[in-house]
């Protein structure tokens, strides 16, 4: 049977796919091999997570989270699931500050390519990231904690630098959020855009860049519905799902009731299979906060090209972080994102035309997404790399396209 990501359009090019259940025969495995790479839940919609020789899935390694109340930390195991974590910490009073809108991602796979959701004070998952335990080209292991100098390029790495196996994120304590969906914002509310992603703790934009849907995810005050009229739109009569023509069973509960943090801030619940229209692909790139406006009326405007190909698109806002690899390095942020019918040949001039258009912006492209147009690789990062796997075991073709070899 091949092996291929969420999406069915990577196939895993691995000549053996191995499941090692402990650290040990992870770090035999490692050493041993020419060629080596992790999965995590394959989630990817590009070939990031591929290789040609050993693929290593951690989904018989111990898989307990340990949790520590008192310093407000969880350390997690590589291949653990947002779904798995996310009840455990809420049993305990505790939170992450923010999950992506999908909670069945690894969250090792998650944060080596920066997902985030969304939220104007809130980084990347990547950036809850205090310290991690990676396994090593030579099969030793290594912990990186923040304030160690190689730590921000460890992170957002791409599993570029070795095995992760464990990882230890900050947490806050538990909060409930409620969650309003507004139907028919007006192309000219764009102008308050700042003043609307400020209004909930989390907020999306849903558009096929001619209807809009707000996302409405607030926690604390104010909690409540805004007002009747709030910049134009109306409150949604019924659960609405991203995509307006789909039934809405397998989204978070939405109309205002309220809930745990972890039942609210993903868009999927996380017992349903998150499927958007059943065949997707996805796009995603990431521009300063200052040209948002700007940016998304240039996509309005050739709103004609890209329906064609495209299921929804969503808007979110992110704040900066300091890894180096992370699209949000350095810069508050709006993220574009774009979910494409499965049509790879039909999707591809689009997104050269997304690009293009964007191309102004300074954007930077979603590393677990669709893109044409790669980034140049900070140089700090190429020679951690270098270090810390002279011989190139885990990289692939991928890696080797951002570090241009
Ligand atoms: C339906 C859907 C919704 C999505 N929603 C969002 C969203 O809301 N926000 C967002 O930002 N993204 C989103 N994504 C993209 C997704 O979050 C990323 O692609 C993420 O990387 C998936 O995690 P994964 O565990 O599946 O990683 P994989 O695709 O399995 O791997 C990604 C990378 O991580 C590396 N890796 C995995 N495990 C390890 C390890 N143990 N050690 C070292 N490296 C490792 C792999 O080698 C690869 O380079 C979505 C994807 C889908 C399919």
């Amino acid at each position: 049977m091949t092996l291929s990501n969420w999406a069915g359009n990577t196939a895993f090019r691995a000549s053996d796919v191995h499941h090692p259940s402990s650290l040990d025969e992870l770090r035999r495995l490692v050493a041993g091999s020419a060629r080596v790479r992790a999965l995590g839940s394959g989630h990817s919609f590009n070939d990031v997570a591929d290789t040609t020789g050993d693929l290593v899935v951690l989904d018989r390694m111990p898989d307990a989270a340990e949790i520590d109340s008192a310093a407000a930390r969880v350390r997690v195991p590589a291949r653990m699931t947002y779904a798995r974590l996310a009840p455990q910490l809420d049993a305990h009073g505790l939170a992450l500050a923010n999950l992506a809108s999908l909670p069945h991602i690894s969250v090792a796979g998650s944060v080596a390519t920066g997902t985030h959701g969304s939220g104007d004070a809130i980084p990347s998952l990547a950036a809850a990231v205090s310290s991690l335990d990676l396994v090593t080209a030579d099969g030793s292991t290594l912990t990186l904690a923040r304030g160690d100098a190689d730590f921000p390029g460890a992170v957002v790495a791409l599993g570029a630098l070795g095995v992760v196996t464990s990882l230890t994120l900050d947490v806050v304590p538990s909060f409930e959020v409620r969650q309003y969906v507004r139907e028919g914002l007006p192309v000219e509310a764009l102008a308050h855009f700042d003043d609307i992603m400020a209004a909930g703790y989390s907020v999306s934009l849903f558009t096929d860049w001619r209807e809009t849907r707000v996302w409405l995810k607030r926690a604390g005050d104010p909690g409540d519905e805004p007002p009747a009229d709030w910049y134009g739109t109306r409150p949604a009569d019924g659960p609405r799902h991203p995509l307006p023509a789909m039934p809405a069973d397998p989204c978070t509960t939405q109309l205002g009731v309220p809930g745990p943090w972890h039942e609210r801030l993903p868009h999927f619940r996380a017992d349903f299979e998150p499927s958007g229209a059943g065949d997707e692909l996805q796009s995603e790139l990431i521009l300063p906060r200052e040209h948002a406006v700007e940016a998304l009326r240039a996509l309005f405007a050739i709103g004609e090209r890209i329906r064609p190909v495209l299921h929804i698109s969503e808007v979110r806002t992110v704040a900066a972080d300091d890894l180096w690899l992370s699209p949000f390095h350095g810069r508050d942020s709006v993220g574009v994102h774009f979910t494409w019918i499965k049509d790879p040949e039909g999707v591809r001039p689009v997104l050269e035309l997304v690009e293009e258009t964007l191309a102004p912006f300074e954007p930077r492209p979603h590393w677990g997404k669709l893109f044409t147009r790669w980034p140049s690789c900070p140089e700090r990062f190429r020679s951690l790399a270098a270090r810390l796997d002279p011989e190139g075991k885990f990289a692939n073709d991928f890696t080797r396209r951002l570090l241009g070899e």
